[in-house]
């Protein structure tokens, strides 16, 4: 009897936990989301070019995060692509290749530096977001849902929670260990079979994210265009299928796996290497249509290939 109700407690606080933390979620993708009409996202597009939009949420924490960023990848990383996202057709259609005219005019509207933020002095938290171009929009689509992994990962472990799982599209944390087991396996998707791995990650208190050309792309005359673009030339990155990251946080991971995704093999591991408890992998293809895959040291060591 004292098993059975130490079982139903357990499953009280798990249930407390589970429903917080998808609440905790849910407001994220309120605040964040450029799909909502009514998110703080979209208001601030809406508004910050004609004057200072005043901000008191998560979103003025994201805006920075995703500065720092965009000067830790020398603006491989940039949020305010969200106006070439949109010329491509990856917001909401089902993508086309536009002029290059078209593409040139809204480059000056890419660029972080056009993002003013200022922070009250005194709470640090509230504040206003200023756009200098009257085109710069913000995506928060490739760091927002990492960060809500990490917004998750408190309410949780405030319900007193040592070990679980969350996964947000692919954007992972693993608390602890699974009963009985020493480390979360996570598959690491196949780029080009989708019902495949490429083999497991063996993970415990870390994050992981994979950023891939496979996860919304189109196809023109033979050629892939996927959704990840590289800033400086408004165009979408091409010769990476995919990336894996490994690191503390849910923020961190899903950075830096669209960064080493448009930063390549040689710079993007450059780069992971001297991050600290960051791992990464990039998978390739080959001239001979092989799927490759380089990785650090340290994600070598957590992860095991499907064919060995
Ligand atoms: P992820 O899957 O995390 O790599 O995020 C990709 C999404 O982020 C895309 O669908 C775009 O909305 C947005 N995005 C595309 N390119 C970039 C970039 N270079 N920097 C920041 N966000 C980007
Ligand atoms: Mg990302």
């Amino acid at each position: 009897m004292p098993r059975c109700q130490y079982i139903l407690s357990d499953e009280k606080t798990a249930g407390r936990a589970i429903e917080g933390a998808l609440d905790e979620m849910e407001r994220m993708d309120r605040i964040m989301s450029n799909y909502k009409n009514d998110s703080e996202l979209s208001k601030v597009n809406k508004k910050a070019a004609k004057s200072p939009v005043p901000c008191n949420t998560e979103l003025l924490d994201v805006i920075e995060q995703s500065q720092y960023y965009s000067e830790l990848s020398g603006g491989a990383f940039d949020i305010t692509v969200s106006p070439i996202v949109a010329l491509w057709g990856f917001f909401r259609e089902k993508g086309h290749v536009p002029p290059d005219k078209e593409i040139e005019k809204l480059l000056p509207a890419v660029s972080y530096k056009n993002i003013v933020v200022k922070k009250n002095a005194e709470t640090k938290k509230s504040g206003t977001v200023f756009f200098k171009d009257i085109k710069t929009q913000i995506d928060l689509g490739a760091i927002g849902k990492g960060y809500a992994v990490d917004k998750a990962l408190e309410i949780i472990k405030k319900c007193g929670i040592d070990n679980g799982c969350i996964n947000l599209g692919g954007n992972i944390y693993v608390l602890g260990t699974p009963p009985g087991k020493n480390a979360w396996k996570i598959g690491v998707q196949h780029p080009r079979n989708s019902g495949e791995i490429l083999g497991y990650l063996e993970l415990k208190n870390e994050a992981t994210a994979t950023s891939g050309d496979y996860e919304r792309f189109f196809e023109f005359n033979g050629k892939r265009y996927s959704h990840i673009i590289n800033p400086q030339t408004g165009r979408p990155v091409s010769g990476t299928l995919a990336t894996t990251i490994v690191a503390p946080t849910g923020t961190e991971v899903d950075a830096l796996s669209t960064i080493v995704f448009v930063l390549g093999r040689e710079k993007g591991l450059e780069l992971i290497k001297k991050i600290p408890n960051a791992d990464a992998m990039i998978a390739y293809e080959e001239k001979d249509g092989k799927i490759a895959m380089d990785m650090t040291q340290g994600f070598k060591d957590k992860f095991k290939k499907t064919n060995e």
